[in-house]
């Protein structure tokens, strides 16, 4: 099936009780990881591209990679999203890349490290979700600030800072009926990066009762928890083992984000896990065989190891074995459904 909205698969989550893994790529090993592990237990599949990955591998790169895991999984619903979008003309040029679905991360301004004004916020997603859903596409929005900086992009707030910008619910309220947004980002506590947490999380630094409000206050909204990885031990533990230099951290325990999927959160964004399983396994195989050079060697490993925590998030997260029961969605029903809801 072509490209499908995400707006689409989040519906389908909510009606079944699971999340999906928002999984950046930005090259063709990674790619090829999620969507192995995607068809071995049937899982839908959202992988999205930052503004960093889209300079990184090049635009037509990233759109044939993608079109080829279409090609290759026709009975997968794959969506395409852009990750933190940091301008409507980003978004518009996403849209013009094939995008099916795109986040207007007005929470900060164009520079995307400033945390903007709530009328700008408004002012730009609704710009972004008019012209989005008059072709069919998702949008994403997000209110509150993060933690952290990814890709360049981020406020760089320390975590006591970014407990600072916990999304307010009276905002998000507001926020979802002033712009008309398929999904909803918060910040509860999380930050981007690998060091999120200096502790175990609790429930004085991890909000997840906030989500619970949230969602109380916006049942038909879907939430997006950001800068969501887990941040394993075993993973710290391999790099650390072969020459690597990641200071103790800790993520986000999976039993919250199972925690938030009870309550209204569809979207998972991880990012970091990724980078640390690839990392560890090409560490290991430099530091175990020094005479190696062909970079499939190293990326082979790489790319098996990414499987394996792909696999293991769809299943933690309830996605897997959802895939065959996806009714397909096009962009044109998705234009006809915001139509019918006077949306457009
Ligand atoms: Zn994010």
């Amino acid at each position: 099936m072509p490209l499908v909205p995400m707006r689409a698969l989040l519906d389908h989550a909510a009606a079944n009780d699971y999340g999906i893994a928002g999984l950046n790529v930005n090259n063709m090993e990674q790619i090829q990881a999620i969507m192995m592990a995607a068809a071995e237990i049937d899982s839908p599949v959202i992988v999205q591209a930052s503004r960093g990955a889209r300079k990184y591998s090049n635009d037509a790169y990233l759109r044939h990679l993608m079109l080829a895991a279409v090609e290759l999984n026709p009975s997968l619903p794959i969506c395409m999203h852009q990750d933190h979008g940091n301008s409507a003309e980003t978004c518009f040029s996403a849209i013009e890349q094939g995008f099916t679905s795109v986040m207007m991360d007005g929470s900060l301004s164009e520079d995307g490290k400033v945390p903007s004004t709530y009328d700008y916020n408004v002012q730009v997603t609704r710009k972004v979700v008019g012209q989005a859903h008059a072709v069919g596409v998702s949008v994403e929005g997000e209110v509150g600030a993060l933690g952290g900086i990814e890709d360049g992009h981020g406020a760089g707030l320390s975590q006591a800072e970014a407990m600072a910008h916990l999304t307010d619910p009276d905002q998000a309220e507001q926020f979802v009926a002033d712009t008309g947004v398929d999904a909803l980002a918060v910040a509860i506590g999380t930050s981007h990066g690998a060091y999120k947490f200096s502790h175990k999380p609790t429930g004085d630094v991890l909000k997840m009762d906030l989500i619970e409000e949230i969602h109380r206050r916006l049942p038909n909204t879907h939430l997006v928890m950001h800068g969501s990885s887990s941040v394993p031990q075993e993973l710290q533990d391999v790099i650390n083992a072969f020459g690597g230099a990641i200071k103790q951290t800790y993520g986000v325990p999976v039993e919250e984000i199972q925690r938030g999927i009870k309550n209204g959160v569809r979207k998972v964004n991880v990012d970091t896990d990724s980078r640390l399983a690839m990392t560890g396994a090409i560490r290991k195989v430099l530091a175990e065989s020094p005479g190696k050079f062909d970079p499939r060697d190293y990326l082979g490993p790489a790319r098996d190891a990414l499987t394996l925590l792909v696999a293991q998030k769809m299943r933690d997260l309830g996605t897997a074995g959802h895939a065959g029961e996806f009714a397909q969605k096009t962009l044109e029903d998705m234009k006809a459904f915001y139509q019918r809801k006077g949306l457009v």
